[in-house]
């Protein structure tokens, strides 16, 4: 489950920097993929593919849908770092996990795309099944590490887990926070890297620092700048910002940001364990575990964050 809705100011930074589509990379092998096997199939799938950690089951229709080269050119991208993603993302996670079988992915674009932009998600993680599906093929760099800290979390970890706040706190503080995400650095054209290192959003690598532009895109939300537009909460119904949310945040309502970033917070301040243990509470039962009731964390989150963008200069705009 993911976010698509993007406030107006994230969008810049966030979107519009990044090289979307299937396209820029060049197939070298018509039988590999990123060094990986392109086995045919039958039926829906035309193919499969096998990596150590995912088993890729690719549409026809959505390869009919897209013509060969750009699909393959995608997925090559995708691949190229996917492996390396989910090694961090298991990493992350070490002591906390049990077995973590290998994950089936299908892709699943052809009449899904168009209405999964009228939803909220480009990627969807069955963890009931367990599977990923891929809905639109430009979000799957963005996307696909939090599905898969979905199933990492849902699937491979001996801890209960609530829906809303906690799945998708947990899953960004993974995919956003702690990993690198090679694979959402990948979408980004050389110029969107320019750019975003000029405003101070880049690790020392030079590469995107997704956890820096997470941190700024809460401040603002936290500030006020993104009233009246619409975000992605975590209940996972886009939103138009209010005075009332700010005022009075609840953890149903809060941005994946905000959630990603307190979800982080928390783990720093209280350990991981503590929090791991504790990931069905409810707002009410904060004072209970951590001894400070939510809005009094939120809030004390909320002020150690803008004094970190502010010491780092990071704005939105
Ligand atoms: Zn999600």
């Amino acid at each position: 489950m993911n976010k698509r809705f993007f406030g107006k100011a994230i969008a810049l930074l966030l979107v519009l920097t990044m090289c979307f589509g299937f396209g820029c990379a060049k197939k070298d092998d018509a039988r590999k993929i990123a060094g990986y096997t392109l086995e045919p199939s039958e039926g829906t799938y035309a193919y499969v593919i096998h990596t150590p950690h995912a088993t890729w089951h690719l549409a026809a229709a959505d390869i009919e849908m897209m013509g060969e080269e750009v699909f393959f050119d995608g997925l090559e991208r995708i691949l190229e770092n996917q492996e390396a993603d989910f090694t961090d993302a298991i990493a992350a996670l070490d002591g906390y996990l049990d077995e973590v079988p290998v994950i089936d992915i299908y892709t699943d674009f052809s009449g899904r795309t168009e209405q999964a932009k009228l939803g909220a998600f480009g990627a969807y993680c069955r963890w009931n099944v367990p599977c990923i599906e891929i809905y639109q093929p430009d979000m799957a760099f963005a996307e696909l590490l939090h599905e898969y800290a979905h199933y990492l979390t849902h699937c491979c970890m001996p801890y209960g887990i609530d829906g809303n706040f906690w799945s998708e706190a947990i899953a960004e503080y993974v995919s956003k926070f702690i990993c690198k995400n090679r694979m959402f650095c990948s979408a980004y054209s050389e110029d969107g890297r320019t750019a975003l290192a000029a405003r101070g959003f880049a690790n020392q690598d030079g590469d995107p620092d997704i956890r820096k532009m997470y941190c700024a895109a809460a401040a603002a939300i936290r500030d006020g700048s993104m009233i009246g537009q619409t975000v992605s909460v975590v209940s996972q119904a886009p939103a138009v910002m209010t005075e009332r949310m700010l005022e009075h945040p609840t953890l149903t309502m809060l941005s994946y940001y905000e959630a990603g970033c307190f979800f982080d917070w928390l783990a720093e301040r209280y350990g991981k364990a503590l929090v791991f243990e504790h990931m069905t509470i409810g707002q009410g039962d904060f004072k209970d575990v951590f001894g400070e009731d939510f809005e009094t964390l939120f809030f004390a989150w909320a002020e150690d964050n803008r004094t970190f963008c502010e010491e780092n200069g990071l704005k939105l705009n």
